[in-house]
């Protein structure tokens, strides 16, 4: 009698964790687990808190819940991670016009109008994504044509790669151009055939005399923006970003929408440069706020520019350029000044660093300072993109974090060709290598520059192939990584990237239950079935945030 109560006693006690609350049964669960390797599961316990409390495999019994949610034999992943977002442009992004699907300008036009008549409390219609290369239009258009479908409100609308502005003529009036405007230089104003009347259209810098006349966003639309921005990474079943450059008005959001309950998002923040970070932080970084939604971890600084427009560093002049080396964007010595200010702190810097110069003299300043800050610092080299093979192995020192995007690897192909030359692509997108050098990768998508589509980054980092197969075998394909790394990639590294590894990032117990639920396992479906991952649901700390139709 008394062996018996005490059997069901001590059952009930390890089948039963305190606080159980809802059983998720019947998946096919896979996370990354605490030696790195692939743990796969059947069900699982979330806590009164969003926490982990059991994991359940084969054949084990389930403990006793108030609630129990079958997940119908779905696979269960944890919540993907992107290392590398911008949080409030993918939310502009979503509430701003978007003509990347147009293929003339009257498709265009037709668009802006409708656009325009269906957001009538707008002052200013901004938008993005024109082509007049895809329109076949054969030059630029012109104000006079945007006027044509807006002529009550100024409208400003940036080109398809952000390096050219279309304004009506009630947006140059605001921005007061007039046929004496001079470009500033790295800059130019397209003109009519007068050679004289500015046409509406703005290159590069001159690009800038237009955007100071556009109203900075108001507090109410940057919550909107985010608003917009959760729902958008939740539907790619992304539950944390590190948002790469946030700034005090950005933060103020995030902290309002934690305050309100309604941020759903994991946002590791990366400060806009010094001055923001000291703004958002004062002497360090920030406690992790509203149950390890929020974080000020660091801040995000630029070495260099991109290598479409050449602004990328390099040792070596570009192939298609020759002279020119790309542009170092601080000198060694504010590099130096940056990271160690950074470092004193306890503030973690993400340093963006596309080419050859650039990673070079970042992992060379790394190297110097690492000395003076012991601890685990995790530097964070943002992109990696080009970098020379000999300064590779450095990737792998000072516990650097390299921070990838596996997407620009299949965007950039072509030019980097292009720019570069095929003799100099050894330590282009080395994601192999750097792995083989005992090196750290976390994978982002720089939303809202490629789509926050982690299974297209996550088709890319097994393939080196596009969207349709190109090129067949993969672009240097030896740089493939294998589908577990690929995995950790987009959840377990990523959140040590960011300081979050036992808070989310895997499922296991004790961990954050962010999870979602898919059609394939990315482990054992084709690279085509992996980009077309169907998302039906995702969860943040334990509830349900994203449902599919
Ligand atoms: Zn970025």
């Amino acid at each position: 009698m008394k062996t018996k109560y005490l059997a069901a006693l001590l059952a009930t006690t390890i089948a039963v964790p305190a606080n159980a609350d809802v059983l998720v049964d019947n998946v096919s669960g896979i996370t990354m687990d605490e030696e790195g390797k692939v743990k796969r599961f059947e069900a699982l316990v979330i806590d009164d808190d969003g926490r982990i409390a059991q994991l359940i495999e084969r054949g084990e019994d389930r403990p006793r819940t108030e609630y129990r949610e079958d997940g119908e034999g779905r696979v269960m992943l944890p919540g993907m991670i992107d290392a590398h977002a911008h949080v409030m442009g993918v939310g502009f992004g979503a509430l701003t016009l978007d003509l990347s699907d147009t293929n003339s300008l009257d498709e265009a036009l037709e668009k802006i109008r409708t656009f325009a008549a269906e957001n009538e409390a707008r002052p200013w219609i901004l938008g993005r994504g024109w082509n007049q290369e895809k329109w076949g239009l054969g030059r630029f258009p012109t104000a006079a044509e945007l006027d044509s479908a807006v002529a009550d409100r100024p409208v400003y609308l940036e080109r398809v790669d952000g390096h050219a502005g279309w304004a009506n003529t009630l947006a140059m009036q605001a921005a007061g151009i007039t046929a004496a405007s001079k470009a500033p230089s790295g800059g130019k104003i397209e003109l009519l055939a007068d050679k004289k009347t500015p046409s509406g259209v703005f290159i590069d810098l001159a690009m800038d005399l237009v955007n100071k006349a556009v109203p900075a966003p108001r507090a109410v639309e940057r919550d909107l923006a985010l608003a917009e921005a959760q729902k958008v990474f939740h539907r790619y079943g992304i539950t944390s970003v590190a948002d790469m450059g946030t700034t005090i008005e950005d933060w103020q959001s995030f902290r309002r929408a934690g305050d309100a309950g309604s941020l759903n998002l994991r946002i590791m923040s990366y400060a806009f440069g010094p001055e923001q970070m000291v703004l958002i932080g004062g002497p360090g970084p920030s406690q992790w706020l509203y149950d390890d939604k929020l974080r000020l971890n660091g801040v995000k600084l630029y070495l260099d520019g991109a290598l479409g427009s050449r602004g990328a560093w390099l040792k070596r002049p570009y192939a298609d350029d020759p002279g020119n080396y790309g542009l170092p964007l601080q000198t060694p010595a504010q590099l130096r000044n940056n990271l160690v200010r950074a470092a004193q702190g306890g503030f973690q810097p993400a340093v963006h660093a596309i080419g050859t110069a650039a990673n070079a003299e970042l992992l060379n300043a790394i190297d110097e300072i690492a000395e003076s800050f012991d601890g685990d610092r995790r530097w964070r080299v943002e992109h990696a993109q080009i970098v020379d093979p000999a300064d590779l192995p450095k990737l792998a020192d000072n516990g650097i974090i390299a921070s990838m995007q596996p997407l620009h690897q299949t965007s950039d192909r072509l030019m980097a060709e292009a720019r570069l030359g095929m003799d100099r692509l050894d330590g282009a997108y080395a994601w192999n290598t750097i792995l083989d050098l005992g090196g750290t990768l976390a994978f982002g998508s720089d939303a809202p520059v490629e789509p926050a589509d982690a299974f297209a980054g996550y088709a890319v980092a097994i393939t080196r192939m596009d969207a349709n197969g190109e090129p067949f075998g993969g672009w240097l394909p030896s740089e493939r990584v294998n589908r577990e790394q690929a995995l950790a990639g987009f959840t377990s590294k990523a959140a040590y990237a960011g300081f979050a590894e036992g808070r989310f990032g895997r499922l296991l117990p004790g961990e954050r239950a962010d999870f979602i639920l898919v059609d394939n396992d990315p482990l054992l479906a084709t690279p085509e079935e992996i980009r077309a991952t169907k998302v039906f649901e995702t969860w943040v700390n334990g509830r349900k945030v994203y449902e599919a139709d």
